[in-house]
């Protein structure tokens, strides 16, 4: 398998706000779409951590009695080529695969790189991020967001009772906050 560079913004091995069950989670870094309202802007830019497909999942199969993985952003889906090599690894282990992106399934399908990136996904929750339409819970941030259920691993009610924010405290006493009531995207 290729190994190709990941600009990774950050991961945690266990979140309870970014998908059903506990969860490993990456966000990727650099985002073009300019969602107005983005509550997270700081992963836009190209910078970042370079990593590799390989580091990062084995990172995430070191995570103890997890459901599973989402990749978050940042647009996961504008390094595509990553990410496929990502839920590549991960689909053996049996964890579930959510991916978060900006762009809509439309986008997605009828771009033969992204549609590959996912190929290996259970949902894509996709669509730009819209302030007017603003949702508090389900993880899309807004309701013009759709579930892409690419197996039947995670119906939308999965998502319902996902969290809306979740305090992190790291092992250096400081707090962080992930979960989508404490950022919008993507
Ligand atoms: S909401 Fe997501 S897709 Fe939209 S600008 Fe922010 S990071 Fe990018």
């Amino acid at each position: 398998m290729a190994v190709t560079a990941w600009q990774v913004h950050a991961t945690l091995s266990r979140s309870a706000a970014n998908g059903p069950g506990t969860r490993f989670v990456v966000w990727t870094q650099g985002c073009s779409l300019g969602c107005e309202g983005c509550f997270n802007p700081e992963t836009h830019d190209a910078g970042g951590t370079a990593r590799t497909a390989e580091d990062v999942a084995a990172e995430a199969l070191r995570t103890p009695d997890a459901e599973g993985v989402t990749v978050s952003g940042g647009e996961p889906l504008e390094q595509p080529a990553p990410l496929r090599e990502f839920c590549a690894l991960i689909r053996p282990s049996g964890l579930g695969i959510v991916v978060l992106s900006g762009f809509s399934r439309a986008e997605i399908e009828e771009n033969p790189d992204r549609l590959a990136a996912v190929q290996d996904a259970d949902m894509v929750i996709a669509g730009r991020y819209n302030p007017r339409l603003h949702l508090g819970t389900g993880l899309r941030g807004s309701s013009n967001k759709e579930y892409w259920a690419i197996t039947s691993r995670y119906s939308a009610d999965d998502f319902a009772a996902v969290p809306e924010i979740e305090i992190v405290i790291s092992a250096d006493g400081t707090f962080s906050m992930t979960g989508m009531h404490a950022w919008g995207g993507p």
